[in-house]
């Protein structure tokens, strides 16, 4: 036994129960609090925060990280030891080696700049917003001037969310990936209008009815129930306390019933992973999901090459028929189908189909890299922006508040996250492509209900090893591959030209 990487492990229990801690506070936040409880909980969770932080960063932490790591020096690479140890120590030189003056800055500048944001995305006064952002742009530029980087310095910012991957790689991928996808959206731009979604959002779908629908989707796919809840939040999301209690929220509509369903799926497919956390993880740094990509590859794999597949609904079309008769009877698996894959470039990231999403995150991480390497004055962003949405989609946002205003990143700071949900796309594709040929009658089992063998394939592959591997590592370990643009490419396109009879 391992008797240094034992005491390490012992010493960040506590590091990891207060982050569990202010997660639940953190999620009443959003589910529960009443509106003037902000202030005292804003106070709560910075404590709880402060106190983690402290725990983590101290010197008994770096001491007992240099023991251990005298420990695992023979180690397989791959073992849970050596791999904690190797996390630990990641995380504890990125958080050890910004001031903490520089820290508290930035928190204070994201706290300002999020309201500002608000009030300014409310308005479409991108000014109010500007001062904001060019504060939190300077800050980050001298992190990553502490932090470092070998090639360019949109490195530094993308290891924070996607360790292990480098901006050139991410470049080289977008860029096959946009070249795969730009003649699919054009065809299908100059077929015009061929699906019709107007049955979903132009009537009346009850809200309580939507809601027990998902229930009935979560349970199916393998939610457990015993170890999470399903709650309402404006924005959807999953939360985790550890293994055995991970939460998610959805949204309801009643003129817009895909937003529950898929959103539902979609954090579902993230709970699932944390769900699938092995136990022996749990208060460790092994204990969650790897990287955001990761993360997305098991939400979007969920939501889309299952949720949106037509197997899937052979078996929960006669469900929804039932619980919504009315609005449904008339209505054939077939046209619904269509319905739900609809491919319309708009503004809206949050709401893209499947086919154009990837270009909204293309925009984003074009303008970051410009932002951060000097090349784009902040003056002049809506308009690179709107540039962007003409040349890709050829719409033009009428609004900055539905352009470069619309999302909430910049507002929190984070620059270097937007690429981890193309990423994770990828990555879903990727997986898919592998476990359909092992599977093969894998999607004839949807249309029976049957997901189990999914779940327990992603479980074995992807879930067991908790935070242990970055993405390209998993990738090269589980599938023997690397990051590739070809299967999400080849799936899209297979896809989307029937359904457009192109
Ligand atoms: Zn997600």
């Amino acid at each position: 036994m391992s008797e240094k990487v034992e005491q390490l492990k012992q010493h960040l229990y506590r590091y990891h129960d207060l982050h569990g801690a202010a997660a639940v506070l953190g999620w009443d936040e959003e589910v529960n609090m009443p509106p003037k409880g902000a202030e005292g909980r804003a106070e709560q969770m910075a404590t709880l925060t402060a106190l983690a932080h402290e725990i983590f960063t101290s010197e008994e932490t770096g001491r007992l990280l240099e023991e251990a790591e005298a420990e695992v020096a023979d180690m397989d690479y791959r073992s849970d030891e050596a791999s904690l140890v190797r996390v630990v120590r990641r995380d504890y030189d990125k958080m050890t080696k910004l001031p903490t003056e520089l820290v508290a800055e930035f928190s204070r500048a994201t706290s300002h700049a999020f309201i500002a944001w608000r009030e300014a995305r409310q308005d479409d006064d991108y000014g109010h917003f500007k001062p904001h952002l060019q504060h939190l742009l300077d800050l980050i530029l001298q992190t990553v001037e502490i932090i470092g980087y070998e090639d360019e310095p949109y490195d530094a910012l993308l290891d924070f969310y996607e360790p292990g991957m480098k901006t050139a790689e991410v470049r080289a991928l977008f860029e096959s990936l946009k070249a795969g996808l730009l003649p699919l959206l054009e065809a299908i731009q100059e077929r015009g209008a061929a699906v019709d979604n107007s049955f979903l959002t132009e009537q009346s779908y009850p809200v309580e009815r939507q809601w027990e629908l998902t229930e009935v989707i979560l349970r199916k796919i393998g939610y457990d129930f015993s170890r999470g809840r399903q709650d309402k939040a404006p924005h959807p999301f999953t939360t985790e306390f550890s293994p055995s209690d991970v939460r998610i929220t959805t949204r309801l509509f009643p003129n817009f019933p895909q937003a529950a369903i898929f959103g539902s799926i979609h954090e579902g497919g993230h709970a699932l992973y944390e769900q699938g956390i092995p136990f022996k993880f749990a208060r460790t740094a092994l204990g969650h999901g790897a990287t955001l990509g990761l993360h997305e590859s098991q939400s979007r794999l969920w939501e889309n090459m299952v949720g949106r597949s037509r197997n899937f609904w052979r078996y929960f079309f006669p469900i929804m028929q039932a619980f919504f008769p009315q609005q449904l009877m008339a209505v054939d698996l077939d046209t619904f189908y269509r319905a739900i894959n609809r491919v319309k470039p708009d503004l809206i990231r949050v709401e893209a189909d499947e086919v154009t999403y990837n270009f909204h995150i293309f925009i984003r991480f074009e303008l970051e890299q410009a932002m951060v390497n000097g090349e784009l004055s902040l003056d002049d962003l809506p308009e690179a922006w709107n540039e962007k949405y003409r040349a890709y989609l050829k719409i033009t946002p009428p609004t900055d508040a539905d352009g470069c205003l619309q999302d909430v990143h910049w507002a929190h700071g984070t620059l270097g996250y937007f690429p981890t949900y193309t990423l994770g796309n990828l990555i879903s594709a990727q997986l898919f492509r592998r476990v359909r040929s092992e599977i093969p009658d894998l999607e004839a089992g949807f249309a029976e209900g049957e997901f189990k063998p999914l779940l327990d394939w992603l479980r074995e592959h992807v879930h067991r090893h908790g935070a242990k591997f970055t993405a390209p590592e998993l990738l090269e370990f589980e599938l023997g591959e690397s990051l590739d643009a070809r299967p999400l490419i080849d799936y899209l396109t297979t896809k989307y030209r029937a359904i457009y009879r192109l």
